[in-house]
């Protein structure tokens, strides 16, 4: 059945306004007629089953049944990625959320390419909201990834979603000594974080900084991976060892 999300402000009673995005997608490029059965998700772990009854400009939706999806990840993982070039932040974003990642930090870190620009980022943003949001419909995720604002590597280090992590790994492909294998079986019960760097990698500086605030380095085998290889490798990875594949 198609998937759609809707604001929990737009919902009245039994009665939904899809955005008009949604709504265009559903006219226009689906041709759904009233009358039609969708899925809709509110977002917030809730999927309901809907008969689109008016198809406007903003496309409205009676819901005639409930059920809840995704609990709360009990172990998250949340990762924190150097900024990609171009199309390539898109695949991890989209992978990400596929994967079940609970949240998804784009980072500025010292080799990133490019220089903050709030309008250009404003975009961004929005752009990877919208994957995150196609993702989940796609795979049938109920509460989409929580995607942060692009912060700097060295307050993510120190912030409060990485000093609530139980584990916090920073993956490097200098590390000749550790690899994830060596940390089983995780301690790993308040949840994972893990920190990938952009196309050319993590300063010494910048490893030295994460070492410091309490990170582990660790490496992915003897293989240098391309950036976005090495984020899905060990998203996978972790989500099989936490039981949340
Ligand atoms: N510094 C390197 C260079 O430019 O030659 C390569 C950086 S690599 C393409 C990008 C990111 O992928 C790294 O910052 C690291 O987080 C991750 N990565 C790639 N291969 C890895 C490995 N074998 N072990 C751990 N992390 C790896």
């Amino acid at each position: 059945m198609r998937k759609f999300f809707f604001r929990p402000q737009d919902r009245s009673g039994d009665i939904v306004s899809l955005s008009e995005g949604e709504s265009h997608h559903i006219r226009s490029v689906l041709r759904l007629h009233a009358g039609r059965h969708v899925e809709l998700f509110d977002g917030d772990g809730g999927i309901h089953r809907a008969e689109l009854i008016e198809m406007g400009e903003r496309v409205r939706a009676r819901i005639v049944s409930s059920a809840y999806g995704d609990a709360p990840l009990s172990v998250p993982l949340r990762v924190g990625q150097g900024l990609l070039k171009g199309k390539t932040m898109d695949v991890v974003v989209q992978k990400c959320t596929e994967l079940g990642v609970q949240g998804l930090a784009p980072l500025l870190t010292s080799r990133c390419q490019g220089r903050p620009e709030a309008d250009r980022d404003r975009k961004k943003h929005q752009r990877w909201l919208r994957i995150v949001e196609e993702a989940c419909k796609q795979c049938g995720r109920a509460r989409p990834m929580e995607l942060s604002e692009t912060e700097a590597f060295r307050d993510f280090i120190r912030s409060p979603a990485a000093e609530a992590a139980g584990l916090k790994l920073l993956f490097w492909e200098e590390e000749h000594e550790v690899c994830l294998r060596d940390l089983l079986p995780l301690d790993a019960a308040a949840g994972v974080c893990i920190l990938l760097g952009p196309e050319g990698g993590f300063s010494a500086e910048e490893v030295a900084a994460a070492r410091e605030a309490g990170w582990r380095t660790v490496s992915l085998g003897r293989r240098i991976l391309r950036a976005e290889t090495a984020t899905l490798a060990a998203a996978a990875i972790l989500q099989h060892l936490l039981g949340a594949m």
